[in-house]
């Protein structure tokens, strides 16, 4: 079932989504060679905690951190450890923060020291998918309209789209309705409509779009291990556009932003 939510609603997801930004923003710069992706874990969760919200992720299904940390050919979902990052490797940081029972998830992939061109490529490239597709949340667009802005500025670069992982709707639990793939034909699915709240999450490899699960149950990879980015925001559709809300700088909403017309 897809639920709008409310000003109020949307009021409590944007101060959680402003947790996830304060993390994603400390966690960027802590991403050095010699790291741990235990230590970024570490820090986020005591974050998350000082600031009063709940990471989302830690039990969630049995999911052992408070982030996940997806390396190289890893493409969400893998669990921080003891292994350090090293230089010219790219990791993922998704991270999901649960705050007054509303939930905001975002995601970053980081270069670590210099990396090569073509990963700081991948990765400018997912990232501008992600900015593509949320500029096509907008009330009467369709939702494979947000999904085809992924697939096609993907494809036009070379990189295929991740098929068995998705967005979703996000609010009182972090995977809601409707889900939100990353390819698919415009014009069709879901009228988007004001009060909508989506995480909007393209996944581009530089090879194959198959994926596979690894040993320890969670972690998703690339079948041909080549290498994978992963960018998130959660987003409000309103009457003014699609409203980010997790940014350190996001505004409230306006008294007509939902105003349906
Ligand atoms: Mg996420
Ligand atoms: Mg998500």
């Amino acid at each position: 079932m897809v639920v709008c939510r409310t000003k109020e609603e949307i009021e409590k997801i944007r101060r959680a989504g402003r947790i996830v930004a304060e993390v994603m923003r400390d966690l960027r710069q802590m991403a050095q060679p010699g790291v741990t992706t235990r230590e970024l874990d570490r820090y986020a969760e005591a974050k998350i905690r000082a600031r009063g919200g709940i990471p989302t992720f830690k039990g969630y299904r049995g999911f052992p951190a408070s982030i996940c940390t997806s390396i190289n050919e890893e493409v969400v979902h893998g669990i921080p450890s003891d292994r350090k990052l090293q230089a010219g490797d790219i990791v993922g940081i998704d991270c999901g923060v649960t705050l007054d029972g509303y939930v905001a998830d975002a995601a970053i992939t980081v270069p670590v020291g210099e990396v090569s061109e073509e990963l700081q490529r991948l990765i400018r490239v997912t990232e501008e998918a992600l900015y593509r597709a949320i500029a096509q949340a907008r009330v009467g667009n369709r939702l494979y309209d947000i999904s085809y802005a992924v697939q096609s500025y993907a494809e036009a670069h070379g990189y295929s789209v991740v098929r068995d992982f998705c967005g979703h709707g996000v609010g009182r639990q972090m995977h809601e309705d409707p889900q939100v793939p990353n390819f698919g034909a415009p014009g069709r699915g879901l009228r988007l409509r004001p009060g909508l709240v989506l995480a909007i999450e393209p996944m581009l490899n530089m090879g194959t779009y198959e994926v596979e699960i690894a040993e320890d149950g969670w972690t998703v990879r690339t079948v041909d291990r080549k290498p994978s980015a992963h960018f998130e925001h959660t987003i409000a559709i309103t009457e003014r556009g699609p409203i980010i809300l997790t940014t350190l700088d996001a505004e409230p909403l306006g008294e007509r932003d939902l105003h349906v017309l």
